[in-house]
C-alpha cells in the first residue's frame, strides 16, 4: 500500500499504540479521584500536558486537552467571540478555513456577529495585508489557519497576529494549526491567543486534540460539567489518548526541521515529475507546505482518478476528507471551479519515500490513458 493521504489522517505509530495500551490497562483510575491510584492517572495526564506544552513552546497551564481539532476550534472561536460581544461585533475569517472553523463562525453570524471573509487569491494565498486592513477596534475575533488542509497554503500567523494586535490589542486571534503542527516550522508568539491541534495528524490516535490558550485570555466557556481541564472542557479526561498524543509529539518534536527539509526535497521531486504529465496543473501555491500538493488532471473526474489509483494500492484524496467527495471549497474560493472537478491531493508524512512518490506519479500518468475523459466539453 502507498498511503499518500496524511492530511486526512496518519497511521498510529507502534510506540503510540503501546503507550495507549499500557495506560489503558495500568492507569485506569479517574484522574480526579483523591486516592493514590487516581494520582497516578493525574500524573500521566500532567506529564502529557507538559510534553504538548514543550512542543508548543508555552507553559503547561496554557494547554487544554479536547476531543479533537474540531472541538478545539469550537471552544476557542465561540469562547473568544462571545467574551467580547459587549464591545465587539466583528469577526474576520479567511475564505478557506476548515468546516470546523467556517461553520462555527457561521453559527456566530446567526447570533448577530458581523462576519467578513478574506478570500485566497488565484494562487491560493490569503493576504495578511488584506486581513489587517479590515481590523478595527470593534473586531472581536480574527481566525486564520496556519496551513490549509487542501492546498497546503501557509499564512505567517505570527506576523498576522502581531499586525492585528498593533491595530487592536483586545481583538482575539485564533489559529487552526491542525495541519501545521510538528510539520511546518513555527513560532508561537504571545500575539496568538488560541491555537488548535489534533493528534491523528501526527501519528497519534483519533479522538484527542489540544487547544493552546494564552494565559490571561478572556474566554467564555462553551461546555459545562464537572469542571475538568480547568473548567474549559468538562468531561472525564482521556488520559490514555493524552499519553498517546504526547508520545507522538515527542517522536516528532525534535525533528521538525529535518523532516521539513526531507519532505521539501520530495515535494520538489513530485512537482518535477508531475510537470511531465500533459494537462496537469498544480493548484497549491509555490511556497505551500511541502507535505501537501494539490493538482488537477484536467478533463478527468477526481473520483475516477482516486479509484483508479486505489485499484493499484495508492491512496490519495480529492480534497478534504470531511467533504466526502464534495467539490473542494478551497479551490472554489480560489476561483478554480473547473480545476476543482479534477482535483487530487497528495499529502505526505515524514516516512514517505521517493519510491512511493515515483510509483504514484506513474499511476497518475497511466490514469490518463486508462480512464475515459468524461468532461471533455469543458
Ligand atoms: N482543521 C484542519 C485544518 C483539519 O485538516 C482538520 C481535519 O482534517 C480539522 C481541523 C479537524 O480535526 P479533527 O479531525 O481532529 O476534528
Amino acid at each position: 500500500m502507498i498511503y499518500l493521504d496524511s492530511a486526512a489522517t496518519t497511521c498510529v505509530s507502534q510506540s503510540v499504540t503501546n503507550r495507549i495500551s499500557e495506560v489503558l490497562t495500568e492507569c485506569f483510575a479517574n484522574p480526579s479521584s483523591l486516592y493514590d491510584f487516581g494520582l497516578v492517572s493525574r500524573k500521566v495526564l500532567e506529564a502529557s500536558r507538559e510534553e504538548i506544552a514543550e512542543a508548543f513552546g508555552c507553559e503547561p497551564c496554557e494547554v487544554y486537552f479536547t476531543g479533537c481539532g474540531t472541538e478545539s476550534n469550537n471552544i476557542a472561536i465561540l469562547g473568544a467571540a462571545r467574551a467580547r460581544k459587549s464591545w465587539g461585533n466583528g469577526i474576520i475569517v479567511t475564505g478557506y478555513e476548515h468546516p470546523s472553523v467556517q461553520n462555527t463562525v457561521a453559527a456566530l453570524e446567526r447570533e448577530g456577529f458581523a462576519v467578513e471573509t478574506v478570500m485566497p487569491d488565484e494562487n491560493g494565498n490569503v493576504s495578511i495585508d488584506e486581513i489587517a486592513s479590515r481590523v478595527t477596534k470593534q473586531t472581536a475575533l480574527v481566525a486564520a489557519m496556519h496551513v490549509n488542509n487542501e492546498t497546503g497554503a501557509v499564512i505567517d500567523v505570527a506576523e498576522l497576529a502581531a499586525r492585528i494586535k498593533s491595530i487592536s490589542g483586545r481583538t482575539a486571534f485564533h489559529s487552526d494549526n491542525v495541519q501545521g503542527f510538528l510539520k511546518q516550522p513555527f513560532r508561537l508568539t504571545r500575539d496568538i491567543d488560541t491555537m488548535s491541534v489534533s493528534a491523528h495528524k501526527i501519528h497519534g490516535p483519533k479522538g484527542i486534540g489540544a487547544l493552546y490558550v494564552r494565559r490571561g485570555l478572556n474566554l467564555e466557556k462553551v461546555m459545562f460539567g464537572g469542571g475538568q481541564e480547568r473548567g474549559l472542557r468538562s468531561g472525564t479526561e482521556n488520559i490514555a489518548y493524552a499519553a498517546g498524543f504526547a508520545c507522538a509529539s515527542k517522536m516528532l518534536r525534535t525533528s521538525v526541521q529535518k523532516n521539513f527539509e526531507k519532505i521539501s526535497a520530495l515535494n520538489d521531486f513530485l512537482r518535477v515529475e508531475l510537470a511531465q504529465i500533459a494537462d496537469l496543473c498544480i493548484n497549491s501555491p509555490k511556497d505551500a507546505s511541502p507535505y501537501i500538493l494539490n493538482f488537477s488532471l484536467m478533463g478527468y473526474k477526481s473520483e475516477n482518478i482516486l479509484h483508479f489509483l486505489e485499484q493499484r494500492g495508492i491512496y490519495v484524496s480529492s480534497g478534504s476528507a470531511c467533504a466526502r467527495g464534495e467539490r473542494s471549497h478551497t479551490l472554489s474560493a480560489m476561483g478554480k471551479e473547473i480545476q476543482a472537478d479534477s482535483a487530487i491531493r497528495i499529502s505526505m508524512c515524514a516516512e514517505t519515500t521517493q519510491a512511493e512518490v515515483r510509483e504514484a506519479v506513474a499511476a497518475i500518468a497511466a490514469a490518463q490513458s486508462g480512464l475515459l475523459k468524461i468532461n471533455r466539453s469543458r
